[in-house]
């Protein structure tokens, strides 16, 4: 029998514990799945980083903690994890990042607000451009970034993708390292934001980096708040080097009432819902990982300590 202990909020318990079960079936695993164990006895840990677990030393015989979420920013320096860390990688939840983000591109794109917000009786024709004259740039192309640059560029978007390593992909330009960046902002008429939060990427977008973009452009962040230099965007905006920003991630959330996005004209704020882990595609992934670790076959998706993601 393989202990796992399932270390999240009681609501998730709910959700993941029935699709936990037929993923453990369907892989023929033995497991015994709960949410309190005696320590030494668990072999993984299924594990959200605002659950009561903070503390992983005594979990002495843990073989991995598989997280429930994409982003580790909240667990990767923890001092005491010394087991492997696997973030999650999940089909729903990158097929969720793609919809919302492309349907974010598409409302920027086509000026979508012009007429849902201007029915003022007034017969103005605007017709868009083609996607062929737009130019998308993302930040990131990991998982959730390489599929939305994919889905943008069938499009027909010309896509630059920027990285911390070299990548090919075919049908789009790829550029990495600090010297690519200001040639992929240069590029951005619509910059999305799908970098993990680091050292390294803290403030990637600041006063510097917005100038470097094509002037009107647009933002999309679906990625994490600290990305972006509040102060530096919203001068940006006053100043019309960026036309609007789309904004899912915030540096505090919720965003408090008093944050100037709520009532900037140019800021559109949803509240951290780009996407989310899906319990019935998410599960298989946490035991196929299980299953591999039984296996002696090596982790999927671990997160490199020393880069934070
Ligand atoms: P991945 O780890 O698969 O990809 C991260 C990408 O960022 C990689 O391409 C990586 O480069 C690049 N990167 C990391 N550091 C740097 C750097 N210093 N300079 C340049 N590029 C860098 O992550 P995912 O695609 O799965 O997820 C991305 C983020 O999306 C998550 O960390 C999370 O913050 C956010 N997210 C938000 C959600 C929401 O609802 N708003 C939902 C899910 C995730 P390389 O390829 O070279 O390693």
């Amino acid at each position: 029998m393989i202990n796992v202990l399932f270390a999240a909020t009681p609501e998730n318990w709910e959700r993941y514990a029935p699709h936990l079960q037929v993923a453990f079936a369907a892989l023929n695993l033995h497991v015994n799945l709960q949410t309190e164990f005696a320590p030494e006895q668990v072999d993984y840990i299924v594990y959200a980083p605002n659950s009561a677990v903070q503390d992983f030393t005594p979990y002495t015989g843990c073989k991995a903690v598989l997280n429930l979420w994409a982003g580790v920013e909240n667990v990767v320096q923890n001092p005491t994890l010394t087991q492997p860390l696997a973030r999650m990688v999940d089909p729903g939840m990158t097929r969720g990042m793609v919809e919302w983000v492309s349907g974010h591109v598409m409302r920027h794109h086509l000026g979508m607000d012009r007429h849902i917000l201007g029915q003022n009786g007034t017969w103005e024709s605007h017709v868009p451009p083609l996607a062929e004259d737009r130019r998308v740039t993302i930040l990131g192309l990991g998982e959730l970034g390489t599929a939305c640059a994919r889905t943008l560029s069938h499009l027909g978007f010309p896509v630059t993708g920027w990285s911390r390593n070299p990548k090919s992909i075919n049908g789009m330009t790829c550029l990495h390292g600090q010297d690519g960046l200001g040639e992929a902002l240069s590029r951005a008429d619509i910059l999305v934001l799908l970098l993990p939060q680091t050292a390294a990427t803290e403030n990637t977008l600041n006063a510097e980096t917005l100038a470097l973009m094509p002037h009107g452009a647009f933002i999309v962040n679906p990625g994490r708040g600290p990305l972006i230099d509040d102060g530096a965007l919203l001068a940006a905006l006053n100043s019309g080097q960026i036309a609007h920003a789309t904004l899912d991630v915030f540096r505090v959330e919720p965003l408090p009432p008093e944050h100037p996005f709520w009532a900037h004209p140019h800021v559109t704020v949803t509240p951290h819902i780009a996407s989310e882990t899906r319990a019935k595609t998410a599960t298989r992934v946490i035991a196929e990982n299980i299953l591999r670790g039984e296996t002696g076959e090596p982790f999927l998706h671990l997160v490199n300590r020393n880069a934070g993601y």
